[in-house]
């Protein structure tokens, strides 16, 4: 069990990074800046904070940091849960994290592909036209987004509905929601460039990029008053007096209430968070005795399940007896309502028909990480509502000059908004939130 966090201690954890003595005795609050959430934005804001000088709280309510970033390790051999790919590398804080700690990146092209095959409920297909579909696809979604309106991507391809069932599939691995419920222009404003992958895991770099950074962890924080002074932050573990707050915890969990602030959010900020939904990408991890059915490391079996969804099978990733079963959307939710034994016994049948039945003999054991019914999660990244594509720069106004709501939400770049959805984004909100805070 975690030892308990007392407002001394609290307190102490921040003051490693603190200022002089003489200007803290000075001081009207505990401290500078309360953030809320160690992953990638809480994790760049006490960076920024540190850079600057300024007094800082990490809370953090999981027993780790890192947040949506998470290498899970649990079945001996690691894979990424959330995050994998160090996206639009070029401009990415974490490459730079990375050099500087000594982490070796990877393009994907240096990684030998393994095989691609396609399923329909468990029977071997050939795709034919999937190139020209996905061609018109990236010409409507990724394209420049002077171009986009702010529809749904299902009304996106309303005029060639051929291309419906590629918008969809789009939609619930890109985003993890269904295309009916994803703005066309939110996903067009999204960056590109080049992506790596840290072969150890990206959760194993932002985890050792955190250890050095005070963080207070198992402490959920419930309250946040700004009715006076400042702000005060209650947890379980006490109340803490902040000149501001930057929070950083999922749109999904402040939606459903977790955090309550008093007076209540200012209107421009609710409309912000009521335009923003999470998707539910959910990553199951399955290991395997070393048997391989003949499959090369890298492999991907694509499966099509009648009413349901896809499911891509992520086979021998990096060598490691793992295969990474990847979905969303309303499937993925349907499916881990089920329960966690229920979804990978699906996974299991999913892989004997397409393998055989030699999959249950060599299967050792599971892990099953299903962001959207996590409560610190409640989903796997957000995104705009069809006609709320103006969502993330309502929620990014500052409040009061003293809270920011700061992450992959509320990741600017350049005032776009490309950045948003992704963990460099997340770092770059929490880096911009704790420059922004005037002590
Ligand atoms: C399956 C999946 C695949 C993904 N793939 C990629 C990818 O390939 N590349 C990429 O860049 N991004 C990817 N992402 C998205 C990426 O993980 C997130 O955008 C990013 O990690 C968000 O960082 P954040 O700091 O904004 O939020 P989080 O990482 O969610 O951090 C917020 C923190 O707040 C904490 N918290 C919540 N409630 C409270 C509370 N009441 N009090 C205190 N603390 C609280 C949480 O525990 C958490 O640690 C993926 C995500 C998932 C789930």
């Amino acid at each position: 069990m975690a030892p308990a966090v007392t407002r001394r201690s609290l307190l102490y954890a921040g003051a490693t990074l603190a200022l002089p003595r003489a200007l803290r005795a000075q001081a009207l609050f505990d401290t500078d800046v309360a953030i809320i959430g160690a992953g990638a934005a809480g994790l760049g804001a006490a960076q920024a904070c540190a850079r600057d000088g300024k007094r800082f709280v990490v809370l953090e309510a999981r027993e780790r940091i890192g947040g949506r970033v998470f290498t899970d390790a649990s079945l001996g051999e690691p894979y990424d849960a959330g995050a994998f790919y160090i996206h639009w590398a070029e401009r990415n804080p974490w490459r730079k994290i990375a050099a500087d700690l000594g982490v070796a990146l990877r393009d994907e092209s240096s990684i030998p592909a393994g095989e691609w095959l396609s399923f329909e409920n468990g029977a071997r297909v050939e795709r034919s036209g999937r190139r020209r579909q996905f061609a018109e696809l990236s010409r409507r979604f990724d394209t420049d987004q002077s171009d986009v309106p702010d529809v749904s991507f299902a009304e996106r391809v309303a005029d060639a509905p051929d291309l419906l069932p590629g918008a969809r599939g789009m939609a619930r691995m890109a985003v993890g929601d269904e295309a009916e419920r994803i703005s066309a222009l939110d996903y067009a404003r999204l960056w590109s460039g080049d992506d790596l992958i840290a072969p150890d895991g990206y959760g194993a770099l932002v985890q050792q990029f955190g250890a050095r950074v005070p963080v207070n962890l198992n402490t959920q924080v419930t309250h946040i008053r700004w009715d006076g002074q400042g702000v005060v932050v209650e947890s379980a573990a006490g109340s803490l007096t902040a000149r501001a707050a930057i929070v950083t915890v999922p749109v999904g969990v402040l939606s459903r209430g977790a955090i309550r602030f008093t007076p209540d959010l200012p209107s421009v900020t609710r409309e912000g968070l009521g335009g923003l939904a999470m998707g539910a990408l959910t990553k199951i991890g399955l290991r395997f005795d070393g048997f391989r059915f003949g499959l090369p490391m890298n492999s991907n079996l694509w499966d099509d399940v009648a009413g349901a969804g896809g499911v891509n099978f992520e086979c021998w990733p990096f060598d490691r007896n793992l295969i990474v079963a990847i979905f969303g959307g309303d499937f993925a939710r349907d499916l881990l309502a089920h329960g966690k034994r229920a979804a990978v016994e699906f996974m299991l049948d999913r892989l004997s028909a397409m393998l055989g039945e030699d999959v249950r003999g060599a299967f050792v054991g599971a892990s099953v990480n299903g962001w959207a019914a996590d409560p610190f999660a409640m989903g796997c990244y957000s995104h705009a509502l069809p006609g709320r594509a103006d969502a993330r720069a309502k929620l990014a106004l500052p409040v009061a000059d003293r809270i920011w709501f700061a992450g992959e939400a509320t990741a600017a770049g350049d005032g776009d908004f490309g950045a948003a959805m992704t963990a460099g984004g997340a770092y770059l909100a929490g880096e911009a939130a704790a420059r922004a805070v005037r002590i």
